[in-house]
């Protein structure tokens, strides 16, 4: 297969990359690897994401080809037209390009996905699909070696894969235990990566407001739910106003939870405009994307996984703690 992805980019070709709506650092971190190579290799790429990315991705390399579709429909139309070569990365469904999809699938020519999450059900020519794996990052990397060999990795990209293998496992402590993922991230420092400044752009670029929204989550709004090992946090819009919310704040807020022994479920409730998102968080072999699947329209990994309900914030609330027990029983969580 690698092959004829070979021969499809063999001539130059406008290429747009596709990561999935809110993006995360590995969506980016893997688009943006890919572009920078892509370029490298003469094509013209672009990548257009559905949504707006976070601002702590804001200073990777590459991100300035980035042009956000609901920002400015008609450019990335065009752009979308004009394409000869699609790659969805970081998605395994067509349903996470939001409104992008419509005009994507309506164009005939070749779709490629590099992807990490189970059950793949994208209608693409070339699928590039694995579970084990930490991140489409390390999927990417692969993908360029198998390319350019290691020579291509320059450092840009490397610091682009390691952001993804990065976020994407909690700074390497859950879903990265693959032996495969230690030589990468080898590999990727002996390109000579900033290690200890890429961990400060990621984590310790916070606001005051964020830090003392997280305070607040911490001390009023989680609520535990001990008969099912679980703890539930919800912002509203108003009280994400209060704290001057941007985009990305909570990153990271439904991991928190865990560090609670007694916690091996934690779920971030969060309103927007016109949806409630949820993210899961589970430990060990508990798998919350069937809860996400089951009941809140989305899906994920086996220990990490989002949905979205449009629904009021309080009937979100109480589906949950109606459904918990029920998943609880079913996976024997407790
Ligand atoms: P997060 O909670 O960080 O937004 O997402 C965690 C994981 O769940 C990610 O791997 C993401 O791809 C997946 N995920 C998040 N939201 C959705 C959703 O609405 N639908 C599906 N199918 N997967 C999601
Ligand atoms: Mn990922």
């Amino acid at each position: 297969m690698i092959e004829n992805v070979k021969s499809l980019l063999s001539e130059k070709k406008k290429v747009v990359i596709v990561p999935h709506m809110s993006p995360d650092g590995d969506a980016m971190g893997s688009s943006c690897a890919l572009s920078l190579f892509l370029r490298n290799e003469g094509h013209e790429v672009d990548i257009i994401t559905p949504d707006s990315y976070p601002a702590y991705l804001a200073w990777m390399p590459d991100i300035e080809h980035t042009s956000v579709f609901i920002d400015d429909r008609k450019a990335a139309k065009k752009k979308i037209a004009d394409a000869e070569v699609f790659f969805f990365l970081d998605h395994n469904s067509e349903s996470r390009q939001g409104d992008m999809q419509k005009h994507i699938e309506e164009r005939d020519v070749p779709k490629i996905m590099i992807d990490h999450h189970p059950y793949p059900k994208a209608k693409v020519d070339y699928m590039f699909s694995r579970v084990d794996v930490t991140s489409t990052c390390e999927m990417v990397y692969e993908f360029i070696v198998a390319f350019g060999g290691e020579d291509a990795i320059k450092k840009n990209i490397a610091t682009c894969i390691y952001v993804g293998i990065n976020t994407d496992t909690g700074g390497l402590s859950y879903n990265s235990s693959f032996p495969q993922t230690y030589r990468i991230v080898a590999n990727l420092l002996e390109k000579g990566i900033d290690k200890p400044m890429i961990h400060e752009l990621l984590y310790n670029t916070s606001t005051e407001g964020k830090l003392r929204l997280m305070g607040y989550c911490l001390s009023t709004k989680m609520k535990l739910i001990p008969e099912c090992r679980a703890a539930i946090i919800s912002l509203s819009k108003e009280e994400q106003e209060k704290y001057n919310y941007q985009e990305g704040d909570t990153e990271g807020f439904v991991n928190i939870p865990h560090k609670i022994s007694d916690v091996d479920i934690s779920i971030f409730v969060s309103e927007k405009k016109e949806k409630v998102k949820i993210s899961f968080r589970s430990k060990r072999d508990v798998p919350i994307n069937k809860l996400a699947e089951a009941y809140f329209n989305g899906g994920g990994h086996r220990n990490a996984a989002g949905g979205a309900l449009e629904l009021p914030l309080e009937e979100v609330l109480e589906k949950l703690e109606r459904v918990l027990p029920i998943f609880v029983k079913e996976y024997n969580v407790i």
